[in-house]
């Protein structure tokens, strides 16, 4: 940018964290670990060499540090003036002073007769309509209103966010690293010779009524809030003490449930792209995000795994709930700073979507009901984590300083928050043991996993045959009724954009209809996805959602066929239902969808069974597997999530966004069968 454009912005000063505790450093070593995949340099620091690098901070309460000498800072005008040089460079242009006053959307049919909705005009504050099929959503704090011009709804929470600016400070300079402390909840910029300190507190001010007319303003600094960054920032440095202010700033800005942006397409609304809730990151992020974005609306998907970013990890559901958004936000953001351990757990906003099984699960006294929660995902199964709705939420609250819950004592146990902080560790955490007992029954006898949280379509149409053969990867075409294909969909570019599974079904008038069956965290983008394919392709085919009306009982390990067997009449032998194969059939006196799948490697059988019914079709599997038990020892247990990625690693099966994405493809990414027989047979 600085060579197209001539325009400074970057100053390599360095950055440094301090660590006040073993955990706390043994997550920078991991850092400086990671940052060598990326090229990136870092130091692990004792003490005495931190104080070597800076100076001027307190060393006696620290472990030590890392360091990165690559790091720096963005002077925010200079860049932007620099984007705006450059855009003008390119043809664009940059108009001052003129708002967006509403935003022009039509309704129309897709060729498979599905009703969309879609961009089509810009309206200004200077009266001037712009015509366009697509609208980008960058509008920071503002984004909710923009996205409420179109009846849309997105995860964002606006607050004030402030940092201040010392007067000079004898010993600072420009080559100072800027320093963050995580512990303290702190970070201490290099501003030539004065620093800019600010932090995270635990009480972060939202700023409910978002006023359209606050552009380019700041708002006034409450001490009472920014008092508790002050505190640490005199820890790390004493000299602030005896320092005075030079000046504050309190700006707006947007924060999201889990800290990270909201990017992509809107589910549901063609042509609107966001770039927002960038959680005061958006100087560092902007430009990454506005080169991805890019490819994003002109390709139909970004070059990098952007799935964290995705607005559309979040389950329409939960972006509805205003209370969800602001209690996860709030703690998102009291939690920037927290030491993130491989199984950290939010405690804000639980229980607020539940499966179907969730009371039956809680009501046996099982350990894992589940728990649907961000990006709709089962967070708590295979845990030890019951009380989600006997007060973890209220006491995820109080932990927060939540004014709201000022009766929640102090003192008394909290059961809940003990069962969490089992889990906040390198090492293993307390619930290992309950999932290993759980690997242990899906390898040797069965394991009942409730995976409700799965979507679940159904795609049909005259043209359904032609559009799940061009969706998939994997060959469709000539399979029969009743097969079951693990397929990747994949983008242009040959990347994974979805890994899920696909049953060939057959109506009582002899037409074909397909059920999709994929991963909870990502259905929402999947299914965006599939309809944009239907869509863009003019397929007479369409695909209906029905996640919610449908649970998943997932029966797994060697003894799982003899004990479905002694649920039905239907024959559950190998040549009735093989390996993908499909049946109908009654559990219970419910008729139900039964797959023979397996994603821990075992042989295993998933019960997609209608949610009214859910819970006397899991009674009764639960007391055929009791019978097993008493009768011949085998074991039989409830199991969770953390069981399922335990055992599908054991088997080297794939997590989409972890082992594949979108910038692999099948054969990158080591699942080449899947698509091998049709690119033989096809040539595409
Ligand atoms: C105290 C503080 C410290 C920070 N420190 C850092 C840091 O160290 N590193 C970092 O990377 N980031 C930092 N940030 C965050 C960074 O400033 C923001 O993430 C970034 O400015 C967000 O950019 P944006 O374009 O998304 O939103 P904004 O910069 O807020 O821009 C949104 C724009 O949309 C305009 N708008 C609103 N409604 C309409 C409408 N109807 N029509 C037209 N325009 C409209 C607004 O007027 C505004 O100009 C900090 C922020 C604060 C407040």
């Amino acid at each position: 940018l600085e060579e197209e454009t001539e325009i400074a912005s970057w100053t390599e000063n360095g950055g440094l964290f301090v660590g006040t505790n073993a955990e706390r450093l043994a997550e920078y070593k991991r850092f400086a670990e990671t940052g060598k995949y990326f090229g990136i340099e870092s130091h692990v620091l004792s003490p005495s060499e931190v104080k070597e690098v800076h100076p001027l901070l307190r060393i006696d309460d620290i472990y030590g540090g890392v360091y990165s000498p690559g790091d720096g800072t963005i002077d925010p005008t200079s860049v932007c003036n620099a984007y705006a040089k450059a855009s003008r460079k390119f043809g664009g242009g940059v108009y001052e002073n003129v708002g967006v006053s509403g935003i022009e959307v039509e309704d129309y049919l897709t060729a498979g007769s599905a009703p969309g909705r879609r961009i089509k005009a810009v309206l200004t504050s200077c009266g001037k309509r712009i015509e366009t099929p697509t609208v980008v959503n960058a509008c920071g704090a503002w984004a909710n209103e923009i996205a409420a011009m179109v009846g849309a709804q997105i995860p964002l929470k606006a607050m004030k966010h402030a940092m201040v600016l010392t007067e000079p400070i004898a010993g600072m300079h420009s080559g100072l690293p800027n320093v963050r402390d995580h512990d303290l909840s702190v970070y201490l910029k290099t501003q030539g010779d004065s620093m800019a300190i600010g932090g995270y507190e635990q009480n972060p001010e939202f700023w409910p009524d978002v006023d359209p007319g606050f552009a380019f303003g700041l708002f006034e600094l409450d001490y009472d809030t920014f008092g508790q960054n002050l505190a640490g920032h005199m820890q790390r440095c004493p000299v602030i003490e005896e320092t005075g202010i030079k000046s504050t700033v309190c700006g707006p800005e947007s924060f999201t449930p889990d800290h990270k942006p909201l990017m992509g397409p809107h589910p549901g609304l063609r042509g609107l792209f966001h770039a927002c809730g960038f959680n005061s990151m958006g100087l560092m992020l902007g430009g990454g995000v506005g080169r991805e974005l890019t490819k994003w609306i002109l390709t139909g998907s970004p070059e990098v795994d952007l799935f964290s970013f995705d607005c559309a990890r979040f389950h329409p559901e939960s972006v509805a709930s205003s209370r969800w958004v602001r209690d996860r936000t709030h703690e998102s953001y009291a939690k920037t700073y927290a030491i993130v351990f491989p199984h950290d757990e939010a405690l804000a906003g639980r229980g607020s979507r539940k499966s179907a099984l969730y009371d039956e699960l809680k009501s046996r006294g099982s350990k894992e009901p589940l728990d649907y929660d961000l990006y709709g995902a089962c967070a708590e199964s295979g845990l030890a984590f019951w009380l989600v709705d006997q007060g973890a939420y209220e006491e995820g609250a109080w932990r927060l300083g939540e004014a709201d819950h000022p009766d929640i004592p102090k003192h008394q146990s909290h059961e809940y928050l003990d069962l969490v902080e089992g889990e906040l560790t390198f090492d293993w955490p307390a619930s290992h043991a309950t999932v290993a007992e759980e690997c242990r029954a899906a390898r040797e006898g069965v394991a009942i996993f409730d995976q409700s949280y799965f979507g679940k379509f159904y795609l049909s149409g005259p043209e359904a045959d032609e559009a799940v053969q061009y969706l998939c990867g994997a060959d469709i075409e000539g399979k029969r009724a009743g097969s079951v294909t693990y397929t990747p969909l994949c983008n242009s570019r040959g990347g994974v954009e979805a890994d899920l599974t696909v049953t060939k079904l057959q109506d009582s008038a002899g037409s074909n209809y397909y059920y999709f069956a994929a991963g909870g965290n990502t259905a929402t983008k999947d299914l965006a996805w599939i309809r944009k394919v239907l869509e863009d392709q003019n397929f007479k085919a369409q695909i209906e959602d029905q996640s919610e009306a449908m649970t998943l009982i997932s029966v797994q390990g060697p003894s799982s066929r003899r004990l479905l067997q002694s649920l039905t009449h239907s024959d559950m032998s190998d040549e009735s239902l093989p390996f993908s194969g499909a049946k109908h059939l009654e559990i219970a006196g419910h008729p139900l969808l039964v797959l023979r799948l397996t994603f821990v490697g075992e042989l295993g059988f998933e019960l997609h069974t209608p949610a009214e019914s859910a819970v006397e079709v899991y009674r009764a599997v639960q007391e055929a597997g009791a019978k097993l038990s008493q009768l011949e020892g085998i074991p039989v247990r409830d199991a969770g999530y953390r069981a399922i990625d335990s055992l599908s690693a054991e088997k080297n099966l794939r997590h989409w966004h972890a082992d594949l994405s979108n910038r692999d493809t099948p054969l990158e990414a080591g699942i080449g069968f899947t698509v091998l027989s049709k690119l033989k047979r096809t040539g595409s």
